[in-house]
């Protein structure tokens, strides 16, 4: 019954305010970021990581 908490490592760039999840999304940060484990609060999710997450060919972190 209890429900699944949905993990995830998502790093934000520094002097940006995207957060992606997704190792393989082409603007994962390498450097110079800051990592949350639940869904952020501010800021945006990242588009790219999402569409890579909803085509089942996320490499998540
Ligand atoms: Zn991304």
């Amino acid at each position: 019954m209890a429900e699944e908490v949905k993990k995830r490592n998502y790093r934000r760039e520094y002097g940006t305010s995207v957060w992606h999840w997704c190792k393989n999304c082409e603007d994962f940060p390498s450097s110079n970021y800051t990592i949350r484990h639940f869904s952020p609060k501010y800021g945006d999710l990242c588009p790219k990581c999402n569409e890579l997450q909803e085509a089942g060919s996320c490499d998540e972190s």
